[in-house]
C-alpha cells in the first residue's frame, strides 16, 4: 500500500487523509522532517500560503521538501497549496516564498473580492465521466468528467510552461457568482507526478481527484 502524506501545519487535513484512505492509500500527518522522509506522496492543503510558507520554515520542512520535489516526489497541492508548489506567483506578499516545483505562474486571490468563495461544475480532464475510476483503478486518457469545484479565495493559473497539462478552466459560459474575468481561467494542473487545483476536492464528499493523485504518486 502507498503512504500518502498530509502536510499537518494548517488546513483541511483530515478531510484530505479521509478522502485519501478512500481512494486507497495509508495516509500520514506530516509535521517533521522524519515523517517527510517515509511518505511516497504528499498532500499540501490549502490555507493561507504566507502562513504555511513561514510554518514550513520554522518547522525545518522547506528545504527537506524543496529537496524531495526535485527527486521526484509526488505532490499534490490544493488552494494554498498551488500556491506553494508554483514556481512563480502574482499578488504574493513581499517576502513571501513558494516550494516551486511546477512551471506555472499563480495570481493569488485572483477571484477577487467581491467573490470570496463560489461553487461551480468543471469539466475535468482525467476523471472518468461521473464516476470513480473503473474496477482496475484505471481511467481512459483524456476522459473528461464533471466535478463540482468549491472555490474559497482561491487562486488561479496565469500562465503555464511547456511541460505542464491543463486538466481544468473555469467555463466561458458566465454563471452567476463567477466574475467574467474568470471565464476560461485555468484551475488544475499537472506536470509530471506533480497536481494542483485552485479548489478544494476534499470538501465536497468526491474523491476522484485523489483518486487521480494516488494513481500519479503510484506511477
Ligand atoms: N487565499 C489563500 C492564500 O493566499 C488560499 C485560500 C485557500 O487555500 N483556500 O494562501
Amino acid at each position: 500500500t502507498i503512504t500518502i502524506g498530509v502536510l499537518a501545519l494548517q488546513g483541511d487535513v483530515r478531510e484530505h487523509r479521509a478522502a485519501l484512505e478512500s481512494a486507497g492509500a495509508r495516509t500520514v500527518g506530516v509535521r517533521r522532517p522524519e515523517e517527510l522522509a517515509a511518505v511516497d506522496g504528499l498532500v499540501l492543503p490549502g490555507g493561507e500560503s504566507t502562513t504555511i510558507d513561514k510554518l514550513l520554515r520554522i518547522f525545518d520542512l522547506a528545504e527537506p521538501l524543496r529537496a524531495r520535489i526535485r527527486e521526484g516526489l509526488p505532490v499534490y497541492g490544493s488552494c494554498a497549496g498551488m500556491i506553494l508548489l508554483a514556481d512563480h506567483i502574482l499578488g504574493g506578499t513581499a517576502d513571501q516564498r513558494t516550494l516551486g516545483g511546477l512551471d506555472v505562474t499563480v495570481r493569488r486571490n485572483a477571484f477577487g473580492r467581491q467573490v470570496d468563495s463560489f461553487e461551480t461544475d468543471l469539466p475535468f480532464e482525467g476523471l472518468a465521466p461521473g464516476g470513480a475510476a473503473d474496477e482496475q483503478g484505471t481511467v481512459p486518457d483524456g476522459a473528461t468528467g464533471s466535478v463540482h469545484a468549491v472555490f474559497i479565495r482561491a487562486p488561479w493559473v496565469e500562465d503555464v510552461g511547456p511541460g505542464v497539462r491543463v486538466l481544468a478552466r473555469i467555463p466561458d459560459e458566465e454563471a452567476p457568482g463567477i466574475p467574467a474575468a474568470a471565464a476560461g481561467r485555468i484551475v488544475a494542473v499537472q506536470q509530471g507526478s506533480l497536481l494542483a487545483t485552485s479548489f478544494h476536492p476534499e470538501i465536497s464528499g468526491d474523491t476522484r481527484v485523489h483518486e487521480l493523485f494516488v494513481r500519479i504518486a503510484k506511477g
